[in-house]
């Protein structure tokens, strides 16, 4: 019979294009045990699990010219699985149709069909998981929806970018290419074009955005412990690592030493050998000397002694490779974590002090703009951007306030890594800070050209410190601000396996808005001082990267209080927060009997219909909808025309909290009840000592204080214990 297949044109390649067998009938007619046997590739028939063309360009790896059907797919199954039957057989035969007779005449290459696989991965895990077996039952529209939570959820990266999303979407415009042969063989697809509108790449950039913005921060619960083992690492535990790194330097090799001789013939002078067994026994007397210090307000040392009798996984060498890596990580992710910046750049960092300043290089100090404090300001390069050419970029790793000696941790960890990594450097076939360390498990003594560390060898390091290193064994099942139910038992199961370097950023950004009273003062303090110097100096407002990760981070911080809100966890007070529970009545009754993941992705839509705009500060959110009665540009005069956001020089926690678009919820709870602690405090001194004249605003100012905190839910009445010890205390006879 003549083939009635359209020719494939294979344009991307200069080699003949694959032409199936001629003597048969077309594909669409044929019966499923013809086609389990028809050749589809040089290599591979109908039935095979595997279909592989021929790879067109040397040095390919194979998987780029293969189909693996027996992919796994997002739930863990396979494809291959009796119950993925339907989509296996359409998802053949579209690919048949593709490569053998596309519409357009023109055949993929084959070194993309890996990248065919993926396609159909993505668009097959995500039927599966809503029970669609065919393209026709296929709803694109929900699909383009849920795709930004999908792909953040699945993909380990920092960002997402436009080729992962464009992957997910590979698939969708050829069940409408390919509908008139898919009909033809039994194949129902879709009714229209989803792509008439805008196209591919429209959406692909849409919601690769969209997609970096729902990755979410470390659940408090987390970031937490995390952050405080962080800091715990950089103390006295990292400087104890450095000094056990000299075994890996061996400086005693070739130098003379004295040796006992027998019992009773003294001391003789020798040459330390280089040999292994010298090296292994001057090893030995090393680890059996060394000794770990002592915390203040500890009675041992932080670590036990090394054992150099044991060559398992307590023995000195697995230790110290776990210890180097401990405070490599602990380092890296201070300074990610504490500055902000991308995993790109933290990776492209170089080794080494600046000659003339003494710190790491590519550090400087910079005055901020008040002239009080000094910044710690570092200047990366990315190496690739989206226009192809290095941009360099400022990140604050701290501040300080000026005369003072003490120097920010992001700096301290800066130091630390060229201390640690100084016994490898003179092999180092880079200049950059961090070095791919040899993969075995002891860290290597002899070793030639080192390299740069990759960005995944880095995650997997940070995921391996959290596993290490934080207990999340004590994790309840749910975090106090979910967005799915259960949303900490992948975290407590996973040993923090689910970690994506960029929460670290989302973190970051959450803890310039509020830093969580249970860090450890010294990161608070770092955070305390980012936040003045956002406001005191350009640097923070000038990086474009920075402030879209704190806006990300508000939109997320809006749609949780308004998820806790309609699902009555976490009652709002201020006047916006009075117009937002009537505005969002019908809401709070559509997803009150939905799981949170449902009710939070109708939240989301609520809010992105809306438009709700919001800005945070400590004492509570603003939401700019009433542009008229906005106190703080009513202080300042500023046109209506120009009022987008709150004026932060005029903008008052006072001012806030009487004005029309003020909106906070628990979140803000410690601020106010500082505030009525420390206002009745003053107030009821002043009245002991018999003359409240001059403190009518401070008496307003605590009274507004308890208003706020009652519509919260705050118990005040606990305040008021507190305020009554203080002043009992203050008023003990000496
Ligand atoms: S006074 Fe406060 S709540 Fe009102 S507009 Fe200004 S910042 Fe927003």
């Amino acid at each position: 019979m003549k083939n009635t297949l359209t020719p494939v044109i294979d344009l991307p390649l200069p080699e003949e294009p694959y032409l199936p067998p001629h003597d048969h009938r077309p594909l669409w007619e044929m019966s499923p045990a013809e086609f389990d046997e028809f050749q589809v590739t040089p290599l591979s028939k109908g039935a095979d699990s595997v279909w592989m063309w021929e790879r067109t360009t040397p040095g390919q790896p194979k998987s780029v010219a293969q189909v693996n059907w027996a992919m796994e797919l997002f739930d863990g199954s396979r494809l291959t699985d009796t119950r993925h039957a339907l989509r296996l057989e359409w998802a053949k035969k579209l690919l048949a149709l593709i490569t053998l007779a596309p519409v357009g005449g023109v055949a993929p290459a084959a070194g993309s069909m890996g990248r065919y696989q993926q396609g159909i991965n993505w668009l097959l895990s995500w039927m599966a998981q809503r029970g669609m077996q065919t393209p026709n039952e296929l709803d694109v529209d929900a699909y383009l929806e849920d795709l930004p939570r999908y792909i953040s959820e699945r993909v380990d990266e920092d960002e997402i970018t436009l080729s992962r999303v464009q992957q997910s979407l590979k698939i969708i415009p050829h069940l409408w290419s390919e509908r008139r042969l898919l009909t033809k063989w039994g194949v129902p697809t879709l009714h229209q074009n989803p792509f008439r509108e805008h196209s591919i790449f429209y959406y692909a950039t849409m919601l690769a955005t969209k997609a970096t913005g729902w990755i979410p921060p470390l659940p408090d619960e987390v970031a937490v412990p995390v952050y405080n083992k962080i800091a715990w690492w950089l103390g006295q535990p990292a400087e104890d690592v450095v000094a056990l790194m000299e075994y890996v330097e061996d400086p005693v090799a070739g130098t003379e030493i004295e040796v006992m001789v027998g019992k009773y013939k003294g001391i003789r002078k020798l040459k330390a050998g280089y040999s292994a067994p010298s090296r292994r026994s001057r090893n030995h007397r090393f680890f059996a000397d060394f000794t770990f210090g002592t915390l203040p307000g500890e009675s041992k040392p932080w670590h036990t002694a090394l054992d150099e009798t044991k060559e398992d996984e307590k023995g000195p060498h697995l230790q110290s490779r776990l210890l180097f890596d401990a405070v490599r990580d602990a380092c890296a992710m201070s300074i990610q974590g504490m500055s902000g910046m991308r995993i790109s750049e933290l990776m492209g960092i170089e080794a080494g002090f600046d000659a003339v300043n003494g710190l790491p290089r590519g550090v400087r100090i910079e005055l901020s703009v008040s002239g009080l404090y000094e910044l710690f300001v570092i200047r990366t390069v990315l190496s690739k951007t989206e226009a192809g050419l290095p941009r360099e970029m400022d990140w604050v790793l701290g501040v300080r306030p000026k005369g003072s000696m003490d120097e920010p941790l992001p700096v301290r960890a800066l130091r630390l890594l060229n201390r640690l990594h100084e016994p490898w450097r003179r092999h180092a076939t880079t200049p950059r800070l961090l070095l791919a360390m040899a993969g075995g498990k002891f860290l290597a003594v002899k070793t030639k050209g080192l390299p740069g560390m990759s960005s995944d060898k880095m995650r997997d390091g940070m995921k391996r410190f959290i596993a290490h290193w934080v207990d999340l064994t004590g994790l309840p099942d749910e975090s106090r601000h979910k967005i799915k139910d259960n949303d900490l038992i992948e975290w407590r199961e996973s040993k923090g396996h689910v970690f994506k370097t960029h929460m670290l950023r989302k973190s970051w950004a959450q803890f310039m808005f509020a830093v969580d009273p249970s860090l450890m003062p010294a990161i608070q303090l770092q955070f305390h001082h980012l936040s003045m110097a956002m406001t005191d100096s350009g640097y923070i407002g000038s990086n474009q990267s920075l402030l879209s990760d704190m806006e990300s981070v508000a939109t997320q911080a809006r749609n949780m209080m308004i998820l806790e809100s309609v699902l009555g966890i976490n009652p709002l007070a201020g006047r916006m927060g009075e117009e937002l529970e009537l505005a969002t009545r019908k809401l709070a009754e559509q997803v009150k009997a939905l799981p949170t993941s449902d009710a939070y992705k109708e939240v989301v839509k609520f809010c992105e219909q809306a438009q709700l705009p919001i800005f945070f500060s400590p004492h509570g959110a603003c939401m700019p909808m009433k542009t008229h009665e906005m106190r703080c540009h009513d202080e300042s005069g500023t046109s209506l025309l120009l009022r987008k956001q709150p004026n932060t020089r005029t903008r008052q926690p006072s001012l806030c909290a009487g004005c029309s678009c003020f909106v906070l919820d628990t979140r803000h709870a410690d601020f106010w009840a500082s505030r009525y602690l420390d206002n009745w405090l003053a107030y009821k001194r002043a009245a002991r000592s018999g003359d409240v004249s001059d403190f009518k605003v401070i008496k307003e100012r605590a009274e507004q204080a308890g208003k706020l905190l009652k519509k919260i839910g705050v118990k005040v009445e606990q305040l008021d214990i507190k305020i009554e010890k203080t002043l009992e205390v203050e008023h003990v006879p000496a």
